[in-house]
């Protein structure tokens, strides 16, 4: 076992480092966090940016284990936001000058889905004038979706590999869902030319410290440009909901160990975006800004108007159901500068790792 703070000095490391890391005393934690902090600083700065993120259906053709929209959970009336309200939340974001957007919805596959979703993206490509990035996180789609996507202003995709051990991915989805294909679908978004970003659910029923840390090589070996990775929290309306037992009993342990996973993705990968998620703050009201001072530089708020927000609970307490984008704007700006932070405004804040890996000019 070796000390945290000589792990720490490392430049490269093992996947046994990583448990150490990973399974290190509460009382560590602080130097875990500072160590992150400081690489944030050298590689990705202090500012924050934001991608306002617009739910824009919860209609889903999937069924995974874990999500409070999967299509077999008849309680959410399911909606799609018309195209004239996607646009107004895009207005939204650009005259708050958020600088980019995230279109998010279920995973639907078809012409008509692909053929809308490349109208919306050139409609908010005119609207700002190319001035609102746009990322999409639309689940797996095929290489010439992706294409046309890419091609009609989106530059930057999320697409979760949800955990790198392929036998616990089976575990987590029904038969018909396939480990293989979903990482082809990162090699062809990279492929494509998207910035990728893809991510994990942390304190998942059945994953073992040693999942955790491979997950990270993963990302460092697959060069992931951008990361969005939160704590596993269950939905009573899903084949998972008591998988972890009593929910309220751990969780604190697994906040903690979301922010870990964080503070040691900043360390091991060095020049990524990392998201603070949304999932942190279901678990601690400041949980996202615990997230930046734990290395993410990244934040998503929730621009969807506030009459869908209960139809999007991909888990039990997801936070800001009925607080509209203006108010969580002001409050969110005042506690991400009282932690000494920038906001990034109008910028798109694209992940450093991106033009490191493809040295193309920014
Ligand atoms: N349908 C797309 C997909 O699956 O990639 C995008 C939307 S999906 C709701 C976005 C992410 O929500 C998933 O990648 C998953 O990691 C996360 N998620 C779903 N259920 C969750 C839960 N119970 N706890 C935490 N995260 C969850
Ligand atoms: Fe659908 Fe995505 Fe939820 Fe899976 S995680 S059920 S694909 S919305």
């Amino acid at each position: 076992m070796q000390s945290i703070n000589s792990l720490l000095e490392k430049d490269d490391f093992s996947r046994q480092d990583i448990i150490e890391l990973l399974t290190s005393d509460k009382k560590a934690l602080p130097e875990l966090l500072a160590r992150a902090y400081d690489i944030k600083s050298k590689y990705v700065g202090n500012t924050v940016y934001y991608r306002g993120i617009i739910e824009f259906s919860n209609i889903c053709d999937k069924n995974c284990y874990y999500c409070g929209i999967r299509k077999d959970n008849l309680e959410p009336e399911r909606y799609r936001i018309s195209r004239e309200e996607i646009l107004e939340a895009a207005k939204f974001a650009l005259e708050n000058e958020y600088g980019s957007l995230v279109l998010q919805s279920g995973e639907i596959k078809n012409e008509a889905f692909t053929t809308y979703i490349e109208s919306i993206l050139r409609d908010i490509k005119n609207l700002s004038d190319g001035k609102l990035g746009i990322t999409l996180s639309l689940g797996e789609q095929s290489l010439e979706t992706y294409k046309r996507w890419y091609e009609a202003g989106a530059h930057r995709y999320l697409l979760r590999i949800e955990t790198s051990n392929s036998d616990l991915y089976q575990q987590l989805h029904p038969n018909d869902h396939d480990f293989k294909a979903r990482f082809q679908a990162l090699k062809d978004l990279k492929n494509c030319g998207y910035q990728v970003g893809t991510g994990m659910m942390i304190g998942l029923p059945g994953q073992a410290m040693e999942d955790l840390a491979a997950d990270i090589l993963f990302m460092k070996n697959q060069n992931i440009d951008m990361i969005g990775m939160g704590p596993f929290i269950p939905h009573q309306n899903t084949p998972l909901s008591n998988s972890l037992g009593e929910f309220d009993a751990i969780r604190e342990s697994q906040l903690e160990l979301s922010l870990k996973m964080i503070a040691i993705t900043r360390i091991v990968l060095k020049d990524v975006n990392i998201a603070a998620t949304t999932a942190l703050q279901a678990l601690d009201p400041i949980g996202r800004e615990k997230g930046l001072e734990a290395g993410a530089n990244i934040i998503m708020p929730n621009i969807t108007d506030t009459k869908y927000r209960e139809g999007y609970q991909l888990y039990e307490n997801k936070p800001c159901l009925d607080e509209n984008s203006d108010k969580c704007k002001g409050c969110l700006e005042a506690r991400i500068t009282s932690i000494g932070e920038a906001i990034g405004y109008n910028e798109w804040g694209d992940s450093p790792h991106y033009f490191n890996r493809t040295e193309k000019k920014r």
